[in-house]
């Protein structure tokens, strides 16, 4: 008689081999279609075979498992992640909602139990955007939304998407064909790593995502009036820096208290500065984001008019250009509740929380209705570095909620 298997050692073994696959040795980069990222696909593939599954490549990439249901032909319940990085990145990002349901399955697949429903674990080619500055694409090209002009764009080194796709044996042509068929997904539920500090804090292991969280950006330029550190009194000067960091302190304040809520300016340059030099010009960017588009509009409509404000009173003046702009992807409520009674029905508290960062559910969203489940990260919540962690015990945690998760999946 054979073993259940530990799953979460087998996550956190299989998590450790992924990340052998990388371009920069000593660190973990695998960014699309580089030759460490054709490795992971090969990995990734032989494990859901392993698993039970068959396993099939599409255009953009994507590796995805497919465990038949009791009928072959029944519609699928889509879950995965990204399996590409960022540079110098943590192993568990994207990669755990891939490991984690392919460790799943083929416990379900050791006990020879089947489901109303197919399972199909995806592993998405692209989320980051690293290569070629385009994120998502592996989620795009499946949900039917890929846009077709990212194929021109070129990485460093100058090589275009549809090459690097050429070379790697994928067929841009047949992009479209990517795109999942909507009567065949019954919905999407991504396992991702918190990569925030939130579940460490509270002490709990997973939490329920209630929404991806919307987004606004904005660079501005502020330009005052330059002048001499030493002889121009502080009642008659225009400095732009000031300005600045008034109006930041501003959106710090503006953006502290609401749940959900968060106000950033991550880039704050005073170009060609000199201590001796009272500074002329200011540029900053804000990035405000919030669980709900209403939150986040509100912040940014009183963020705006208070800039304007504090630069009038300053005398400086303000060049304010939005950079960016997404709507908030809220977690199907259905699903939510599948996911807290699989939590609950585990004895453990049900935590639900906004996901600050954008994941593949984002672009599933288009498709079919989206849930996301959190696993707590170590080291602070650090994500995006080397440092990211999560341990075996919180693995065994999710692969058991996923488990009851998809065991008890419903669609009303
Ligand atoms: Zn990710």
């Amino acid at each position: 008689m054979n073993q259940a298997t530990d799953l979460g050692m087998l996550i956190m073994q299989r998590a450790n081999a992924l990340a052998r696959c990388t371009e920069t040795p000593g660190m973990l980069t695998r960014t699309y279609l580089t030759s460490a990222h054709g490795d992971a696909a090969a990995l990734l593939a032989q494990w859901m075979r392993e698993a039970g599954m068959n396993v099939r490549r599409d255009a953009v990439g994507n590796v995805i498992g497919r465990y038949d249901g009791i009928a072959p032909d029944a519609p699928a319940l889509l879950t995965g992640s990204h399996f590409d990085t960022v540079r110098n990145a943590g192993k568990f990002d994207g990669n755990l909602g891939i490991l984690l349901p392919i460790a799943c399955v083929a416990e379900w697949h050791r006990q020879d139990r089947r489901f109303p429903f197919a399972i199909e674990v995806i592993g998405f080619a692209e989320e980051e955007g690293v290569r070629f500055k385009a994120t998502l694409l592996g989620s795009r090209a499946l949900a039917g939304t890929f846009d077709m002009s990212a194929l021109d764009r070129r990485d460093e080194q100058g090589l275009a998407m549809r090459e690097a796709m050429t070379a790697a044996g994928l067929d841009a042509a047949a992009l479209p064909q990517a795109a999942y068929r909507r009567d065949r997904a019954l919905a999407y539920m991504e396992v991702h790593i918190e990569q925030g500090p939130v579940l460490l804090d509270e002490d709990l292991a997973i939490g329920v995502v209630t929404a991806i969280s919307g987004a606004s950006r904005y660079l501005v330029t502020v330009t005052g009036l330059a002048g001499h550190a030493g002889t121009v009194p502080m009642g008659l000067r225009r400095d732009a820096a000031m300005a600045a960091a008034e109006i930041g302190l501003h959106i710090e304040r503006r953006c502290s208290g609401s749940p959900g809520l968060v106000g950033t300016v991550g880039q704050l340059d005073v170009p060609n500065g000199a201590a001796n030099v009272i500074p002329g010009k200011a540029i900053f960017t804000v990035d405000i984001r919030a669980e709900t588009d209403e939150v986040r509009l509100a912040a940014v409509h009183d963020v705006l008019e208070e800039m304007q404000r504090i630069a009038a009173r300053r005398r400086v003046t303000l060049d304010v250009s939005k950079t960016h702009e997404v709507h908030s992807v809220p977690c199907a409520p259905w699903l939510q509740n599948q996911l807290e009674r699989a939590i609950s029905g585990d004895g453990l508290p049900v935590r639900r929380l906004p996901s600050g960062a954008g994941h593949d559910a984002m672009a599933m969203a288009a498709l079919t209705d989206v849930a996301m489940l959190f696993v707590r990260c170590g080291n602070g919540g650090i994500s995006h570095h080397p440092d990211e962690s999560m341990t075996a015990d919180d693995a065994r945690t999710a692969a058991r909620i996923f488990s009851r998760f998809v065991e008890n999946f419903a669609k009303p």
